[in-house]
């Protein structure tokens, strides 16, 4: 069976004492993790959050993006390779706010994934459809396409470093959770999507997961963990949503 990843997206949020607070809090409350824990915070937070993962043990660091390119005049991009240097292990690509907020398409995407797994990272390529797509009936076209173009060219011998998460844009941020039916519907076509490695491959639901919603879709078939925005900068929430995977 596979393991259970709870992933916490910090988006741009976090001050250093927030920080400083909520691995305190983690602490105390001393975590018996029965799943993956990793969180990716802005990028000048990483060499912390590695410094703090490395006392404490208990969770992956891992970035919210990254470039195309390993290096060269890319004014603000972040370097796969400079990530791959300071032993980031995942990073978070096609989040629908790049998506829609930095213009990002699949084939730029597609580029990302690819220069990521070079420098074997894992990758957590994130896909869904918004409203207008899901009220339109075109949900599953358009996952289709962002696995299709996205995923393209992936080396068999790095598939096993890729992640997926579904997050519906319409469930992001909103407090409107999929229901659990909605997701695993979503969940297995996209495994059954996956040309390599569809068996082994993680698929992570996202979209106002909470420590009360957590359970009915973990009990799904297809969804193998949450990739958590609002609920993951608390560490009562977090600690939650690890100790109850
Ligand atoms: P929320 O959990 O705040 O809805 O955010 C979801 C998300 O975008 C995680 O990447």
């Amino acid at each position: 069976k596979r393991e259970i990843h709870i992933v916490g997206n910090w988006k741009m949020n976090q001050t250093l004492h927030e920080i400083s607070e909520f691995f305190i809090q983690m602490t105390a409350m001393k975590m018996e993790l029965k799943c993956k824990a990793w969180i990716a915070p802005q990028s000048l937070h990483i060499p912390i959050l590695k410094e703090i993962a490395f006392t404490t043990g208990a969770i992956q660091v891992g970035a919210q993006n990254c470039s195309y390119a390993d290096s060269g005049a890319f004014t603000g991009e972040i370097s796969p390779a400079a990530l791959a240097d300071i032993g980031v292990e995942f990073v978070i690509i096609g989040h629908s706010e790049r998506r829609t907020i930095f213009k990002e398409d699949n084939e730029i995407l597609n580029q990302k994934v690819l220069a990521a797994l070079k420098h074997n990272l894992k990758v957590i390529y994130c896909v869904g459809e918004t409203l207008e797509e899901r009220e339109s009936n075109t949900t599953f076209k358009v996952i289709e396409e962002q696995l299709a173009v996205g995923l393209k060219n992936v080396p068999a011998d790095k598939a096993h470093l890729l992640l997926i998460a579904y997050e519906p844009v319409w469930a992001i941020g909103t407090g409107k959770v999929a229901t659990a039916e909605q997701a695993e519907e979503v969940h297995a076509f996209i495994r059954g999507k996956l040309t390599q490695n569809a068996e082994q491959t993680i698929i992570l639901y996202g979209g106002s997961v909470k420590p009360d919603n957590i359970d009915s879709l973990l009990r799904k078939e297809n969804i193998d963990g949450a990739l958590v925005g609002g609920a993951s900068l608390k560490a009562k929430d977090f600690k939650q949503l690890c100790t109850s995977a």
